[in-house]
């Protein structure tokens, strides 16, 4: 078995926070072990919860559609999310239940090693690009020890406010020109926040 398979069945048991006592099921992430590319969303919702698998519902629909406008299929990039359980009503995950979570994308992204982190929202950009305001830094990209980091909105985001839409659709044709120009994006020079994942 893949070590990320591995990993993933001890993300599927895990009891570190309370959130695993209202989950249904967990939700590891999918993907190849080999992805370029990783998406990073914020937390499962409903249909997650229901199937143990990212992006199933509304904003995975979406997401998928934004996939298919530059050539990938979801099965060629790997979903994950900050945390890996549903919060309870779909609220926003609490800063102790991100950090009970965070090692375990910590240890995906060591596993997977992808050229490019695609942050899904404020939640997974607060980690990459701390102390930045969505609205002005998505669409742009920073490095963080050699890997590019991308920051757009939610998917979701789109579906509650239609005028960002063109926005989200925008920023993801950009994606495949950051594998091109891997040269030209300046590595940062701010720590990322509560960030341990690259200290291998
Ligand atoms: N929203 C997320 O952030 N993640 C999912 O897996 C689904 C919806």
């Amino acid at each position: 078995m893949s070590s990320l398979s591995e990993l993933n069945k001890e993300i599927a048991v895990c009891q570190q926070c309370d959130l695993s006592k209202c989950r249904n099921k967990a939700v590891p992430g999918e993907g190849p072990e080999n992805a370029e590319i990783m998406f990073i969303g914020e937390a499962p919702g409903w249909h997650e919860d229901q199937q143990g698998r990212p992006f199933v519902g509304p904003a995975g629909q979406f997401l998928e559609h934004l996939l298919a406008t530059i050539n990938l299929k979801r099965q060629q990039v790997y979903i994950t999310n900050v945390v890996k359980s549903r919060p309870p009503g779909n609220r926003d995950p609490l800063p102790a239940e991100i950090s009970a979570c965070r090692h375990w994308l910590d240890r995906q992204i060591e596993i997977i090693r992808p050229k490019v982190i695609v942050t899904l929202g404020r939640y997974s950009m607060a980690m990459f690009f701390p102390g930045k305001s969505i609205s002005r830094i998505h669409g742009t990209a920073q490095k963080h020890d050699n890997i590019i980091c991308f920051a757009m909105y939610h998917p979701a985001a789109a579906l509650h406010q239609q005028s960002l839409r063109r926005t989200i659709e925008e920023d993801m044709l950009k994606i495949p020109s950051l594998l091109t120009q891997d040269e030209a994006i300046a590595e940062t020079e701010e720590e990322p926040k509560q960030l341990n994942m690259f200290e291998v």
